[in-house]
């Protein structure tokens, strides 16, 4: 199960505009400058909350 289809439903606009958005640019430019990220996100203490955040607005 997945709440991907009603993301993608909503549009890119609304999913990269609302709480969604903000979380997954953190995670991007974090993971961009972070070693551990770069080599598993799950290594990294940050990245994990970053994800698990990203995963809590998906939920909407
Ligand atoms: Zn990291």
């Amino acid at each position: 199960m997945t709440d991907r289809t009603g993301a993608e439903a909503a549009g890119a606009g609304s999913y990269r505009s609302g709480p969604q958005g903000v979380a997954m640019r953190a995670l991007v430019e974090h993971t961009q400058m972070c070693e551990q990220c770069t080599d598993d996100v799950q290594q990294c203490a940050t990245g994990r909350a970053l994800v698990r955040t990203l995963r809590e607005t998906a939920r909407g």
